[in-house]
């Protein structure tokens, strides 16, 4: 029954290794959450929100406060200013925000360049414009992946619409750096195409890795969407609550398609992400550590159980090269050992991607423990 153009799109690995999950009652470090919750008094500002009967339609481009507090906290951290009135729109996780750029800014026939490995949701957003998708690798770095600049250099031309570019990365944990982001630059002012900048991990680059955002660089201001969510800064990736910045044409645009698909962000969650942005820095940088810290035992002991582990600079995820088929691996885990992981090769469309691995590492203590003894069984 299914359109053609979602069909390549139907059946997403993620599914069928969380179904496999809880049929094994496996430990899941497959899909991206955390196990535990973000900051105690956000988590309160949700419940009074609701007790006090903020329940209804909240403005459709996002509660002023919140709005105020997404560009204020950009300002501080990473200079650039973005008007709270024009410039920012609220949406319904980043994923949204990303479906309703591509949407309102991409036409039928145009061109769009995805760096892969990718996050799942691109490649079906641009499926539902009927663009064309020109794929472009990553290439393998220094025990890590990195943009492969000459390939980029051949992918883009002249129906090259849009750019999508994340860092820190999924699922990578590259974080680009100003050198491979001015590429993309000077292609995209070159080429007058736009930049999608997912910047969901931006509050988690490893130590000395600094987050850089391609929106700052000369001449991409006003080319740029940036995307960005509390989900993965805050723990909170089933409130969704994202957004988009950028110039009042380019946010216009996406508010035009935006409207049509959720209509809304959750109300109650939107004074609570307020309060976060504004008051928690300190909860965040603490985490960050944390992720770190939970990135060298996960990589550790990966690497003692005889993988092949790849270095990650941010995010929550890290990667492993186990020299044979991920996918049937991932499949199988769950009922050998009790532990499921994503195959690379659902985020990403090249057959040299298909023996990676991915495990995230977002969890407990004790849960990357459990999973690692649980491993050890191998
Ligand atoms: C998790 C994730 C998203 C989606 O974020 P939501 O706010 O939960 O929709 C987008 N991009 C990347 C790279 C992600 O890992």
């Amino acid at each position: 029954m299914l359109v053609e153009r979602l069909r390549p799109h139907n059946t997403s690995v993620f599914g069928e290794i969380s179904r496999l999950a809880v049929k094994h009652d496996a430990i899941d470090l497959g899909q991206g959450f955390p196990d535990y919750d973000g900051p105690a008094a956000m988590l309160e500002i949700a419940r009074d929100a609701i007790s006090g009967g903020l329940n209804q339609y909240p403005p459709s481009l996002g509660q002023p406060g919140l709005r105020a507090a997404i560009v204020a906290e950009r300002a501080r951290r990473l200079g650039g200013e973005y008007d709270a009135d024009g410039e920012v729109v609220v949406t319904a996780g980043a994923t949204e925000a990303l479906t309703a750029a591509v949407l309102g800014l991409v036409e039928r026939g145009d061109e769009v360049v995805l760096i892969e490995p990718f996050y799942d949701s691109y490649v079906a957003a641009v499926a539902m414009t009927g663009a064309t998708v020109r794929t472009v690798g990553m290439v393998p770095d220094g025990g890590g992946f990195t943009l492969d600049v000459d390939e980029l250099r051949r992918a883009v031309g002249p129906r090259t619409r849009l750019l999508v570019v994340n860092s820190p990365h999924n699922p990578t944990g590259a974080v680009l750096d100003r050198r491979d982001l001015a590429l993309i630059a000077e292609l995209a002012c070159a080429g007058d195409f736009l930049v999608i900048a997912d910047e969901v991990y931006e509050h988690l680059a490893f130590d000395p890795r600094q987050h850089l955002s391609i929106a700052s660089l000369p001449g991409m201001r006003e080319r740029t969407i940036v995307v960005s969510s509390a989900a993965k800064t805050f723990n909170v990736t089933g409130w969704r609550i994202g957004w988009a910045l950028g110039p009042a044409e380019l946010i216009d645009a996406v508010y035009a398609a935006k409207q049509y698909l959720s209509f809304v962000a959750p109300g109650p969650f939107q004074p609570a992400i307020a309060y976060a942005l504004t008051h928690e820095q300190q909860w965040v940088a603490a985490e960050r550590a944390a992720l770190h810290e939970k990135y060298r035992f996960m990589s550790t002991a990966l690497r003692e159980l005889g993988f092949d582990v790849k270095r990650s600079q941010g995010g929550f995820f890290v990667c492993v090269d186990i020299g044979s088929d991920g996918t049937r691996f991932c499949r199988e885990l769950p009922a050998r050992l009790g532990v499921a992981a994503i195959p690379v090769a659902a985020l990403a469309e090249r057959s040299h991607w298909d023996t990676l691995v991915r495990f995230s590492y977002c969890k407990q203590d004790a849960t990357l423990r459990e999973a690692v003894d649980r491993l050890r069984r191998a």
